[in-house]
């Protein structure tokens, strides 16, 4: 058994951090929001009051936090959680940040001997409930062998993707794949349906020709296609708008880096700005089919 400390009990935090619990981990939950901890502690978790409290005697910390700024804020500064772990306390910083943030966070960390892997994750709330994510994993090989049989109790697939900041490099790549797709699904399926199709029978002939994607296979963003996803509970849940908005911000930002041309996530991002605008940052990011529906 080991002591681990989870903050951030989100959408993806919370059924995360249950997986470890399940497995027989002692785990110190915190979060800002009350309610999430008083559920994990309802279920064995010992409540934190503070971040600060929640690593204490903690042999491994996860993070799971919403931006580049909650991850410096958590860790770095003053007050941050690297003036007080004790050296050789495993982190894995589980958010999705910009690459040059997390880098930053790395640096402070090695500097306290501090291992720490910057490992962001993909399959969505449903496989941070199964325990099926993909994690995305920069940092140093050792450090990934040895939280490997943590990872592999939330996740399927372990990816090392390189150094420091590798893993948020490989996950804004996968995101603005995502979103494009997203995009291009429910663009379609609003023409689809306006020209008289049924739209689980136009779901289905897409899903398996060559239009086939992961948002037509898991995740379709028409209501009442496909059971139990956001779009379907008027689109609660799942993965807020707003944060695939800042995942694009991330991709171009990552793309000017060495002058790349992203046109279409480019493109994708003035669309979730605009969705945004509307107010549905709050909403899961297939509510983007509003766009497209009069
Ligand atoms: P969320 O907003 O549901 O959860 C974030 C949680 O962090 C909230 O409960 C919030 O109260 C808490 N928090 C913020 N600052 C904190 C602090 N200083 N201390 C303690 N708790 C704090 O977001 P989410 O959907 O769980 O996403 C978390 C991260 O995972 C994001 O970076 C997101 O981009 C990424 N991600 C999300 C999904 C998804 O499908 N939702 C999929 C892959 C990756």
């Amino acid at each position: 058994m080991t002591t681990i400390a989870f903050i951030g009990l989100g959408n993806m935090g919370l059924p995360m951090a249950r997986n470890l619990l399940r497995a027989g981990h002692a785990l110190r939950v915190f979060d800002l929001l009350e309610a999430s901890v008083a559920e994990l502690a309802g279920e064995g978790a010992t409540a934190a009051k503070s971040a600060h409290d929640a690593v204490q005697g903690a042999e491994i910390v996860v993070s799971m936090l919403p931006a580049s700024r909650h991850v410096e804020g958590l860790y770095l500064g003053e007050s941050g959680l690297f003036g007080s772990l004790q050296p050789g306390t495993l982190v894995l910083e589980c958010s999705t940040i910009a690459p040059e943030s997390a880098r930053k966070v790395h640096q402070a960390a090695a500097e306290r001997n501090i291992p720490l892997l910057d490992a962001p994750v993909s399959g969505g709330t449903a496989g941070a409930a199964a325990g099926t994510l993909t994690f995305m994993i920069g940092g140093k090989v050792e450090h990934l062998e040895q939280a490997r049989p943590i990872f592999e109790l939330m996740g399927k697939n372990i990816f090392h993707a390189g150094p420091d900041g590798a893993g948020q490099v490989a996950k804004v790549c996968n995101n603005q794949v995502l979103a494009v797709q997203m995009i291009a699904t429910a663009e379609a399926m609003a023409m689809g349906v306006a020209n008289g199709l049924d739209p689980a029978t136009l779901a289905e002939i897409m899903r398996q020709s060559s239009g086939g994607n992961w948002t037509l296979e898991k995740y379709n963003p028409w209501p009442g296609v496909m059971a139990n996803v956001p779009a379907s509970k008027g689109y609660s849940g799942g993965f807020m708008a707003e944060l695939m908005t800042k995942d694009l911000g991330l991709a171009q930002e990552t793309a000017q880096h060495f002058g790349n041309s992203a046109p279409m996530g480019a493109l994708a991002l003035q669309l979730y700005r605009m969705l945004l605008k509307q107010g549905k940052g709050k909403q899961d990011f297939s509510v983007i089919q509003q766009l497209f529906i009069d």
